[in-house]
């Protein structure tokens, strides 16, 4: 007997590969493949006779094959074409590109055939049938057709064939939904469940089907996060930084500021430290649109931990904000004899083998520092880690976050108090989701509001005009390249397209000013460079790519031109004209278009209208789904296959059934049994 978390090899005609193959959707056991459900059906569950049949009917035919060829057509087109016959008459098929289709058949023998009819040289033709031979159960003719996501090698009628198998094989699978849910919300129970969504008799009982595994799936995303903050807040312990008999420092360094801090700055750390002084770790998320100054809390908690004794590391997501930041620690925490160290390139740091108080860097420069060690040899090394900061992060989800601060593990279950910080407006979807497992202070007010960015999208017609306008403002300006391929590395057609651009800017529309280029492949030390003529306005017009630009701060900069603007979210864009207008000036933000796809237009006119990111990302979600909400540049959110985020009702349902059913968890040894299966599986990074 089969059972689901058995390797996908055990499925008769699944070997190496196969195995291989299916890998690519993320198919490795018996489980992930019956969980791979199709995403449309094809409706051939008309049965007609071939001489009741019109043009243009999506139908199934059974009928014997009276001949069948491979042709290649006058212009080398490689067709098989087929006659067909039952009682009432004959029908001709035709399939293109697909000779090695001519020999499933035999002649003479009878098969059930799906497809359109169209009419080809005047004759009634069923175009590309699928086929099979007529069973008591036919999974791929004369009902509703399951379409899946497919890979190259691996089609749905494959998969079908191989989940039929599978569904066949488990035998009766135990529910593990509480017996009060399935009814409360009348789900289908999971074996029934299962079939309908495979193999459906109509739409109603698959979408009857699909509503179960939403739920599900939201539901144990939300249990797991449920069991996680509990591990926090019990099984974990932190240091507990004393606070009151470090005040003065701290005072004494908020003062040494070039500003005062704003209300929300000043209640957010009140929080920070509060969390801190705890006997469980912070894990704590600081929200903040672009611009409300988190940098500084950070500064201000992280001299909190130097003080009581311990060490900070901060992780940036690129080499140059990293740099950024390195700058803005050093310049605010050395007259206080803070070291700060910034890890760039090279071998992950040795947190144990160097002098610092504080160590800035890229996650992958600090992550994972000596797992070898063991929680002895870190202990003796004097690790003494007692915060981690992770900056602009979206790569960050759940379980990532958690196995961050496991990886930083002392002795003891003691574990260093995290900081996520975030520019990313948080709608309710995702503070249960993804956020689900932090508790969240606010930054509202940036601390130069009044101060505003002028937002247009502009017409193609405009474009001579806007560069001209630029040349006679004569104040710096960002011009960001389309994003063509998003990668987490900087992919090269981005570079490239960067490069022409740039190309043709300097050498041709700003011949006058001074060009620079910045992109991800280059040099730590070129890029640095570059932002330093950009920051002292040696350059005035600097072309990049976009992944660079998150969280950058460069007061001068005035004028944001992003190209291709209807490949971003709206959240995205906002985070990216939040790059300007952070000095004195008044900011603009210029939108072009490559294409007025699906509303594009209309959607970026928003930005026009709106300055609330947290608006922004909500109108992204209704228009385009949460799929692109957060535009091209983020990755790391969690990918549902059946659930979406969207789905607001069914997440507050599973919510407040996790909420009354997680503390009496032991009453429901069946989830509890799931819960401890789905936590053993390995966290994808994705
Ligand atoms: P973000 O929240 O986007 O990371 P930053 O921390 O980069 O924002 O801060 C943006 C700018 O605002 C920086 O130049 C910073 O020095 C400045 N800033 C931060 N806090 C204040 C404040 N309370 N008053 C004035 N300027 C501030
Ligand atoms: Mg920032």
């Amino acid at each position: 007997m089969l059972r689901l978390a058995d390797s996908i090899r055990v499925v008769s005609k699944i070997g190496p590969k196969y195995q291989k193959l299916l890998e690519k959707l993320e198919i490795k056991t018996v489980g992930d493949l019956i969980y791979h459900f199709p995403f449309r059906y094809d409706d051939f569950s008309v049965i007609k006779k071939i001489s009741e049949i019109k043009e243009t009917e999506t139908v199934t035919v059974t009928a014997v094959l009276q001949k069948i060829d491979n042709i290649f057509t006058r212009y080398g087109k490689r067709i098989t074409t087929a006659k067909v016959s039952d009682e009432t008459g004959n029908l001709n098929l035709i399939w293109f590109n697909q000779h090695y289709i001519k020999q499933s058949f035999t002649v003479g023998e009878s098969y059930n055939f799906s497809g359109t009819i169209k009419k080809f040289s005047g004759k009634l033709t069923l175009v590309s049938p699928e086929f099979e031979v007529p069973k008591t159960k036919n999974i791929n003719t004369g009902t509703l057709v399951p379409i899946y996501t497919e890979t190259s090698g691996i089609s749905s009628k494959w998969l079908r064939s191989r989940i039929n198998d599978v569904i066949d094989g488990l035998g009766e699978l135990k529910e593990f939904l509480p017996e009060d849910v399935l009814n409360k919300y009348k789900f289908d129970e999971i074996n029934s469940a299962l079939k309908s969504f495979h193999f459906p008799n109509s739409l109603q009982e698959a979408n009857f089907a699909k509503t179960r595994f939403v739920f599900e799936e939201l539901f144990l995303e939300l249990l797991k996060i449920e069991n996680l903050k509990l591990k926090w807040e019990t099984k974990f312990f932190g240091y507990q930084f004393k606070i009151a008999e470090h005040q003065d420092q701290i005072n004494k360094l908020t003062k040494s500021l070039p500003f005062t801090l704003t209300d929300s700055q000043v209640r957010s750390l009140k929080e920070i430290f509060d969390s801190l002084s705890q006997k469980h770790p912070m894990n704590k998320l600081l929200e903040g649109d672009v611009g409300t100054g988190k940098t500084v809390v950070a500064v201000i908690a992280s001299c909190l931990a130097v003080l009581n004794g311990f060490r900070v590391v901060y992780m940036a997501p690129t080499e140059i904000l990293a740099n950024q930041h390195f700058e803005t620690f050093k310049k605010f925490l050395s007259p206080f004899n803070v070291k700060v160290v910034l890890k760039t390139s090279g071998n992950k740091i040795r947190l144990d083998k160097k002098e610092f108080d504080i160590a800035i860097g890229t996650h992958a420069l600090l992550y994972a520092p000596n797992t070898s060690d063991s929680e002895d040899q870190k202990d003796k090394n004097g690790l003494k880690l007692g915060l981690v900061i992770i900056d602009e992060q979206h790569r960050f989800g759940v379980e990532q976050r958690a196995r961050l601060a496991e990886m930083y593990t002392v002795k003891n279950n003691i574990i260093p108090h995290l900081l996520t910080m975030t520019a990313t407006p948080i709608p309710r979807t995702l503070a249960l989701t993804l956020y689900g497992d932090l508790s969240i202070s606010k930054l509202d007010a940036p601390p130069n509001s009044g101060k505003k960015i002028t937002t247009r999208v502009v017409s193609e017609s405009k474009r001579e005009k806007t560069y001209e306008w630029i040349k006679s403002k004569n104040e710096s300006a960002f011009i960001v390249c389309p994003l063509i391929n998003e990668s987490e590395t900087e992919a090269l057609e981005n570079v490239k397209a960067a490069q022409d651009e740039f190309k043709k800017l300097k050498e041709v529309i700003f011949k006058d000013l001074e060009v620079g280029l910045l992109h991800g492949r280059m040099k730590s030390k070129e890029k640095q460079e570059v932002i330093e003529k950009f920051k002292t306005g040696k350059i005035k017009v600097l072309v990049s790519t976009p992944v660079i630009e998150v969280g950058v701060d460069i007061p001068e900069a005035t004028i944001m031109v992003i190209e291709s603007a209807e490949r971003y979210g709206l959240a995205s864009l906002h985070q990216l004209r939040g790059r300007v207008g952070r000095g004195n000036k008044e900011g603009f933000c210029l939108l072009f278009m490559s294409n007025n796809f699906r509303g594009a237009y209309r959607r970026l006119k928003y930005l026009e209208q709106i300055s609330s990111g947290l608006e922004l990302a909500e109108i992204d979600m209704k228009i385009r789904g949460h799929g692109d909400i957060y535009g091209t540049m983020q990755h790391g959110y969690k990918r549902f296959k059946v659930a979406s985020l969207n789905d607001l009702e069914t997440l507050e349902n599973a919510k407040l059934e996790v909420q009354t059913i997680f503390p009496k968890i032991n009453e429901y040894p069946g989830l509890k049994e799931k819960l401890a299966e789905i936590e053993a599986t390995p966290v994808r990074d994705n």
